[in-house]
């Protein structure tokens, strides 16, 4: 039986005090002292075991990589800058000591990484599976939180990286490939089709289990100015790209050939490859799966030039998508082929 005190202490000794801590974990609540002329941000994500993530796939300390992640990925696509972070968690009755301890890896790892102090948190029991909940408070110039509402007519759209990863590394992961512990491919569908290029699956699981929130990158296009709309790509371009269309009152258009697939989609998508064909081919992983945590914004149509010199500046891959247009479908352009797409799925219309 772990007890909540020592699961405290265990916390409080690896938290570091950043600036701006005026009173960490330990007391009552956190004192923090906001930068100044900033405005805060605030969010929180709970992570479900069995609705969120499974421990048959994932090692404890992806699951609190993960947990954190897409919290500071919401701070990332409001064009903030993540500074503090409290984690509550409710146990599972059979945890041992040594899962707690690795979960903690992954959350001050990731924590660290990106200068975010840990200033508190919960810590209970569940009857049930085992609840993370995370908070990331933020920071933003006043004014210069990119909101989804803010995409018009004409806009160009604009996605960072590329699409699809995560959910291939999902779609593997129900076929029983896994990430074994010594970080090698294993699980009974990988050795007995002996096939698969090792490192595209390795990197496309890990882009589920582990994806990596572009914290500096949404700072970037947050304090450039740039962005009239973003959103984080959390439960998919299509889905993602319509709340965009929603609060900006607009619709939108993207082209086939411009969508930037993840390499291991285009490693693993040979054809008669399998699992990805059943599943709908690459196109509808990287149109409609979730969870690839890249940043979709809108910027006025003469943006093109600068989001190139962001892109060269942040050293990651922005691509030009498409454009809010009117009325309020999002229509899908294969080479002149247009059909309306409604989130996660086809509609034909022509
Ligand atoms: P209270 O009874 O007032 O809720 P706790 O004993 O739960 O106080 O918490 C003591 C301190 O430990 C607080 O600073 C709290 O934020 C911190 N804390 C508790 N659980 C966690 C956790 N899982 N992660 C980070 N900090 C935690
Ligand atoms: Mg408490």
């Amino acid at each position: 039986m772990i007890k909540e005190f020592d699961i405290i202490s265990a916390v409080r000794k690896r938290a570091r005090i950043n600036k701006g801590v005026l009173i960490g974990i330990g007391d009552d609540a956190a004192v923090v002292e906001p930068s100044a002329d900033a405005q805060l941000i605030a969010c929180c994500d709970l992570s479900v075991e069995g609705i969120h993530f499974r421990c048959e796939w994932s090692p404890p300390e992806l699951t609190g990589h993960k947990a954190l992640a897409v919290t500071l990925s919401d701070v990332a696509a409001m064009g903030g800058r993540p500074r503090h972070a409290m984690v509550s968690i409710a146990l599972r009755r059979d945890t041992t000591p040594d899962f707690v301890e690795r979960l903690l890896d992954g959350i001050f790892d990731l924590a660290e990484r990106f200068n975010v102090s840990i200033i508190g948190g919960d810590t209970s029991k569940s009857s049930g599976p085992l609840f993370i909940d995370t908070v990331v408070l933020g920071e933003c110039d006043r004014g210069a939180a990119v909101a989804r509402s803010g995409a018009r007519v004409g806009d160009l759209v604009f996605v960072t990286g590329t699409l699809g990863g995560s959910a291939l590394g999902l779609l593997l992961l129900q076929h029983g490939y896994r990430i074994d512990a010594s970080g090698r491919v294993a699980g009974s569908d990988y050795e007995s089709s002996g096939s698969g290029d090792e490192r595209a699956c390795f990197e496309a699981m890990m882009r589920h289990l582990a994806p990596t929130p572009r914290v500096n990158e949404g700072r970037v296009i947050g304090e450039s100015g740039i962005a009239t709309s973003m959103i984080d790509v959390s439960d998919g371009l299509s889905t993602d790209l319509s709340h965009l269309m929603q609060e900006s009152g607009c619709g939108a258009v993207i082209r086939r050939q411009s969508l930037p697939l993840a390499d291991s989609l285009r490693v693993l998508a040979t054809p008669g490859s399998g699992i990805i064909e059943q599943d709908g081919g690459p196109l509808r992983l990287a149109l409609h799966g979730g969870e690839d945590y890249e940043l979709l914004f809108t910027a006025g149509p003469s943006a093109l030039e600068q989001v190139g010199e962001l892109s060269r500046e942040i050293g990651i891959q922005i691509t030009e998508i498409g454009a809010m247009v009117d009325g309020r479908a999002l229509f899908f352009d294969d080479r002149g082929m247009v059909e309306v797409i409604s989130p996660s799925g086809y509609e034909h219309i022509i």
